[in-house]
């Protein structure tokens, strides 16, 4: 069928979607007694229905045994978060050694950092891209002061040029040519909170590791949401939030990548007693011994409370997969960006998308400037049901999620969004 911005396209792509069924698996919020239209999986991620007897099951084992349940849970705390390793090493591409659950997205971007970037007089710069999400960019900013680095010498921002939203690759591989003698650490998002844009994790850790450095990844943004493979990448460290495309839950346990060529390496750490030798640990002796691979990075002992959440959604991954996942992915988003398109020929090229048109470069989200229009375009579109997000000055976000949208919820968003810009316009 040819793609057109019609109900009867929409209802033709979900009767042939092979994942259509999985929606009923998430709790929708309700609107005027239908499933809003959610398109802010991109920030908090929905809540599969088998979260709760997760949780429970876990509640009633410590009212059952207390401080046993370390042990006699029937997942037994103590060496919960393994039951993460696998499926999260599925979600990012990597061996089992290579990940870890564990703490929240910042801490892990500090403490990864203080492994991986150690300054010295002569290589103490960090590249970053140009407004990255503020938590990366004060971490960044924290980290060369403690060190007593000056940021506006220690880290060179990569912007988009003059007049444009993305940030270009080869500005990326020539800024770390160009710095190639003082540079310790490339440290950027894999995926641009704001513009939705795809970076090229391999091509940039490969200039990296030329020039020197390491190279890490904030993957807020990526996890669960494009198909990555850390290992092949030979990527250094890497982290993420599981609240967002993970859909473990408002503040959800993070995650945390190291490569396997840095398992047995003795890198410095700040260490903890969850990072330390697991056959020693509760001999409570003095002299740390990591875990070999990222295990050797935790700090404390599992929450497990916000693990179990964690697990019942990683299932959910497993179930599906990341190549059907992405595949579904690209069909959704170019949908939504067909619908953008025809409503803004219709409409003077009023809503411009600002994420990459090339499906390389993209995950679900598109990022769109809605010209002339205000927040209150935002705020007419949450007033009918529809949840997208807004980020200053004036782009609205928008992650169709394959987990859980529909095609349907696309073009009934296309006819809602039309609606509301004509509401918004007439006033
Ligand atoms: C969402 C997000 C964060 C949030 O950090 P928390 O420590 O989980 O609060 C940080 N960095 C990026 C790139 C994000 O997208």
């Amino acid at each position: 069928m040819h793609p057109t911005n019609s109900s009867d396209y929409a209802k033709y792509c979900d009767e042939h979607d092979a994942l259509s069924s999985i929606r009923s698996r998430y709790h929708f919020p309700q609107f005027n007694g239908e499933d809003v239209l959610y398109f802010t999986g991109n920030s908090l991620g929905l809540q599969p229905k088998s979260t709760r007897a997760h949780i429970e099951q876990e509640l009633n084992d410590w009212a059952m045994f207390g401080v046993e349940g370390h042990f006699r849970a029937k997942h037994p705390w103590y060496s919960y978060h393994e039951n993460l390793t696998d499926g999260l090493a599925r979600v990012v591409g990597a061996l089992p050694i290579e990940v870890v659950a564990m703490n929240q997205l910042t801490s892990n971007v500090h403490f990864l950092m203080a492994s991986f970037y150690r300054p010295d007089k002569k290589r103490y710069k960090i590249i970053t891209e140009f407004k990255a999400f503020p938590s990366d960019q004060y971490a960044v900013q924290t980290q060369v002061e403690w060190h007593g680095y000056q940021y506006e010498d220690a880290v060179i921002e990569i912007a988009p040029r003059t007049g444009e939203y993305l940030i270009h690759t080869e500005d990326i591989l020539s800024a770390i040519e160009q710095h190639k003698d003082e540079l310790a650490l490339v440290f950027i998002g894999g995926v641009n909170y704001y513009t939705g844009q795809v970076f090229d994790m391999s091509t940039i850790t490969k200039a990296a590791h030329c020039a020197g450095a390491y190279a890490g990844f904030d993957l807020a943004h990526a996890a669960g949401n494009i198909k990555m493979s850390l290992h092949d990448w030979q990527v250094d460290f890497a982290c993420w939030c599981s609240y967002k495309y993970l859909n473990s839950g408002p503040g959800s346990v993070a995650g945390a990548f190291v490569h396997e060529r840095h398992a047995h390496s003795n890198l410095p750490r700040l260490a903890g007693w969850w990072g330390h030798d697991k056959t020693q640990r509760f001999k409570m002796e003095k002299g740390f011994v990591p875990v070999p691979g990222a295990e050797g990075w935790q700090l404390s002992n599992a929450p497990v409370l916000s693990m179990a959440a964690h697990k019942a959604a990683l299932d959910l991954f497993d179930e599906v997969g990341m190549d059907a996942l992405s595949k579904k992915s690209e069909a959704l988003t170019a949908f939504l960006e067909l619908v953008i398109d025809d409503i803004s020929a219709r409409n003077n090229g009023v809503l411009e998308i600002i994420t990459p048109r090339d499906k390389r470069w993209r995950g679900c989200q598109l990022s769109i400037v809605a010209k002339g229009f205000g927040k209150n375009l935002f705020e007419t579109l949450i007033h009918n049901g529809v949840v997208p997000d807004w980020r200053e000055p004036n782009v609205i976000r928008l992650a169709p999620v394959p987990m859980y949208n529909s095609f349907m919820d696309i073009w009934k968003f296309g006819q809602r969004l039309e609606e509301c810009m004509q509401q918004v316009s007439s006033k």
